[in-house]
This record gives structure tokens, C-alpha cells and sequence, in this order.
């Protein structure tokens, strides 16, 4: 090898991480092409000369910004650096304006010449997250309609129950059940059951557009819809409306007593969450208000507002 310092050098530029190295007092004494690199591109305009930075000082500056990685970042890096474990390893998000980005970062330490160092290297692990991300949407996907899944809904709900108790907001909840079902199937075939399901589903979810909104399939034909910081009152406006668009849909299902064409039953409650219940009561009392609107002869909506007990 004619010069093993450029030969190292070389590797070092070449690999695509980003590696960092820091003394223990986190000033940064070496830096390769590729974090070089990435700070030209992503606009550091504060780095010019790396090696004049402290790169746990960048951390707790956006640590004490509220960034939550910075805050790890920060916290990993002392605690080698104190030699509280021996090394670190953290995956953090770093969305471009572009494009979705997620980097693994890890820190080793080491030592040369009675001095301690710690290389930190960071790598671009967005394929693996997409791929991550990808495998999680499925899996809260219903396959026939396209919207949320039980499994799906069952988190929604609770995070949604937690947030309107914080919050002191009201939390609606209505499950919905296509009237004779069965019949359209017995009389039109399953096939065509299904392109009705996923009609009922198009129409149900174009009503459920804040984030705090949900609709989902809750099992066979019924679905469900979640509305957070929503008051009986809003609620139920918005369930007029829903009734009002599935009965344009003009579904035939010539044999269903209500209506020759497609109805359904609905129960709807609202609450202000709070210690006394839980998502499992709002989901009983919407199945018992659906269970009333069966009783009263389809095509009905019962509701209820426990929002102020
Ligand atoms: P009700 O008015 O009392 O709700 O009567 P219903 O016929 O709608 O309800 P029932 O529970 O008797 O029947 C539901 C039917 O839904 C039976 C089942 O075969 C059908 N079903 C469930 N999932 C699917 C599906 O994914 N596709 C189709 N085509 N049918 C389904
Ligand atoms: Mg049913
Ligand atoms: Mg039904």
C-alpha cells in the first residue's frame, strides 16, 4: 500500500455513512466525505468547518428545542462518554421537505494514545422503513373496502378516548349495520354484496376527513365511525348526511322490508371520556342504540348523549 493514510482516508470517503468522530468533550475531530456531503445538501450553513463544532452542544441545543431524538441523541452519547454502556444505537426520523428520511444512528468508543474517542456513524435506513410503513398500513387495512380494519379501529378508538379526556372534549361514536344484508346476497349474489360493501365504505369514509375522524369496518356489513371533539349534536348532522348519500347510492335489494333499495340502522352516542368508563361502554351503548333501531323496524337512528353524566 503506498500511503496507508490516504488508503484509510479513501475508505472512509467512500463509504455512504456519515461518520462523525468526537473527543469526550464532544468536539467533532473528524468528519467524512458523505456527512460532509449531506450537510451541503440539506443547507448546514453553520458547519463549514466541522471540526471547530461540539457536536453534543447541537444536540442539546435541539434537545432543548423540544426535539425528542435530540434529546436521545444527547442522553446516548453521555452516557458512553460516562461509560454508563458501551455503545448506543438510536433510528430517528429527518423528513426533507421532499422526501420521507429515516436514519440509524450508533456510537462506539475507542481509544488511541491515552485519549478516548467516539465514532458516530449514521446510516439511511428509509428503504427499511417504507417497507416497515408499508406492512403496518396492510395490517390495519380491511382487504374488500379499503378503510381501516377492527384491529385499527380498536387503537384508534382508545387513542382518541385518551385524547378527548385530556382534552375535556366530546367523543362520538356510531356503528353502523346495512339492513338485510343477507337478503341482497341470497337475492343478487355475493358479489355483488361485496361491490355494495364497498360502496357503503367509498361513501362512509368521504365523511371522515379530520384526523381525529375515523371509519372503519367493524365486521361483516357494519361499519363503524369514530368522531373526536365531536358533539351529539354535530354528530348526528353528519349522519343525516351519510343516510341522505347511501340512500342516493339507490342500492337494489328488492326483497328488505324497510325499502326496495339499500337502508341501514344506526346507533349513535357521544361521551366526554373520563375515569368512570370506557371505550368498551361507548362501544356497548352504540350496539345497544343499533340493537333499538333494528327493534323500531330498520332503517332508523338511535341516539344517545352521555356527554354531560
Ligand atoms: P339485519 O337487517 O338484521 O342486520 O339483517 P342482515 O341480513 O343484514 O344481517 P345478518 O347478520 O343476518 O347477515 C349478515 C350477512 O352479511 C351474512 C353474511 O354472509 C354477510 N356478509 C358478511 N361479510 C360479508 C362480505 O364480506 N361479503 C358479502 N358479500 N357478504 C358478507
Ligand atoms: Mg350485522
Ligand atoms: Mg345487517
Amino acid at each position: 500500500m503506498l500511503d496507508d493514510k490516504i488508503f484509510l482516508k479513501q475508505v472512509l470517503d467512500t463509504t455512504p455513512d456519515q461518520v462523525v468522530v468526537i473527543n469526550d468533550s464532544g468536539e467533532i475531530v473528524f468528519v467524512n466525505k458523505s456527512w460532509q456531503n449531506f450537510g451541503e445538501q440539506n443547507d448546514c450553513t453553520c458547519c463549514d468547518v466541522w471540526e471547530q463544532k461540539n457536536y453534543l452542544v447541537e444536540c442539546k441545543k435541539a434537545a432543548d428545542n423540544g426535539d425528542e431524538f435530540g434529546l436521545n441523541a444527547y442522553q446516548g452519547i453521555l452516557a458512553i462518554i460516562e461509560q454508563q454502556q458501551s455503545d448506543f444505537y438510536l433510528e430517528y426520523p429527518c423528513h426533507s421537505e421532499n422526501e420521507k428520511r429515516w436514519f440509524m444512528m450508533r456510537v462506539v468508543p475507542f481509544e488511541l494514545s491515552d485519549k478516548k474517542y467516539y465514532v458516530i456513524s449514521h446510516q439511511n435506513i428509509t428503504e427499511r422503513k417504507l417497507a416497515e410503513e408499508q406492512v403496518q398500513k396492510l395490517a390495519a387495512i380491511d382487504g374488500l373496502t379499503d378503510i381501516a380494519n377492527r384491529g385499527f379501529f380498536d387503537t384508534f378508538l382508545e387513542q382518541e378516548w385518551n385524547r378527548c379526556q385530556r382534552l375535556g372534549m366530546p367523543l362520538s361514536l356510531a356503528i353502523i349495520d346495512i339492513d338485510d344484508f343477507k337478503l341482497l346476497n341470497d337475492t343478487y349474489g355475493h358479489q355483488q354484496g361485496d361491490t355494495c360493501l364497498k360502496k357503503v365504505a367509498k361513501v362512509l369514509n368521504e365523511f371522515t376527513k379530520r384526523p381525529g375522524d375515523l371509519c372503519a369496518r367493524f365486521g361483516g356489513e357494519e361499519f363503524v365511525l369514530v368522531y373526536g371533539n365531536t358533539s351529539s349534536d354535530q354528530a348526528l348532522l353528519v349522519l343525516n348526511d351519510i343516510l341522505e348519500k347511501l340512500k342516493h347510492l339507490n342500492i337494489e335489494n328488492k326483497h328488505s322490508l324497510p325499502s326496495r333499495t339499500l337502508t341501514v340502522s344506526v346507533g349513535l352516542t357521544t361521551i366526554t371520556p373520563n375515569s368512570d368508563f370506557t371505550c368498551a361502554h361507548l362501544i356497548k351503548e352504540a350496539d345497544d342504540l343499533l340493537y333499538k333501531a333494528k327493534n323500531k323496524g330498520k332503517d332508523a337512528l338511535c341516539v344517545s348523549d352521555l356527554a354531560f353524566i
